[in-house]
């Protein structure tokens, strides 16, 4: 995929974010909505071939979902999963009230080796689409715990969406955005001792 998916604003390479699940309970997987997670063409035939794995993840209702609409529609040139109630992806799984993605939980049993949707690996980062590649921040109010947590721990986005931005952009182009995180923080490094020795 390579440099078509280079344009990241530059703010939002700095911005610090980790997923916060107790505060926000999973919601971006239970949002209210007729389409679930977006996916790519080539996405399609794997998810067929994962179901059988996945399908044991998944409540009783989700999985007679399945039997009864498919996983997944179309709307346009878009193929998204489909949803439960209007809400829940179908390929959600709870635990403790807190939603899941079943592939997600699959993959870290080692039942699959494919993790999940590219679309929710990079969330909440969008890739913008139709003809243009380039990345935004979805920001909803679930996420917000999710900045206060990455503000407390130092995690920035980047780093937290590392194996996503490797699987869209590949290691070269990651390695590139984390310079210019790098080369940012240096700047502010020295903005900070310049105001300093101002200062002192
Ligand atoms: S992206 Fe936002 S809503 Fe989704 S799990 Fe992370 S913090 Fe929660």
């Amino acid at each position: 995929m390579g440099t078509e998916h280079r344009v990241i604003e530059e703010s939002l390479v700095d911005l610090q974010f980790e997923c916060n699940l107790r505060a926000c309970r999973g919601a971006c997987c239970t949002m209210p909505g007729k389409y679930g997670a977006p996916l790519r063409p080539e996405e399609i035939p794997i998810i067929e071939k994962a179901l059988p794995v996945v399908e044991k993840y998944l409540p009783p209702r989700h999985r007679e979902e399945i039997r009864r609409r498919g996983f997944y529609q179309e709307s346009g040139n878009h193929s998204s999963t489909i949803c439960v109630n209007d809400r829940a992806c179908v390929f959600v799984s709870y635990e403790d009230e807190i939603a899941f993605c079943a592939f997600e939980k699959a993959y870290a049993d080692r039942q699959l080796s494919w993790r999940k949707p590219l679309s929710c690996h990079l969330f909440p980062l969008r890739v913008n689409g139709r003809g243009d590649p380039s990345l935004r921040f979805e920001r909803i109010p679930e996420c917000e715990p999710a900045l206060t947590l990455g503000e407390q721990g130092g995690m920035s986005l980047i780093a937290f969406l590392e194996d996503a931005l490797i699987r869209l952009l590949g290691n070269e182009e990651y390695a590139a955005l984390r310079k210019m995180q790098d080369g940012n923080s240096d700047h502010s490094l020295r903005a900070a001792s310049q105001t300093t020795e101002l200062s002192g």
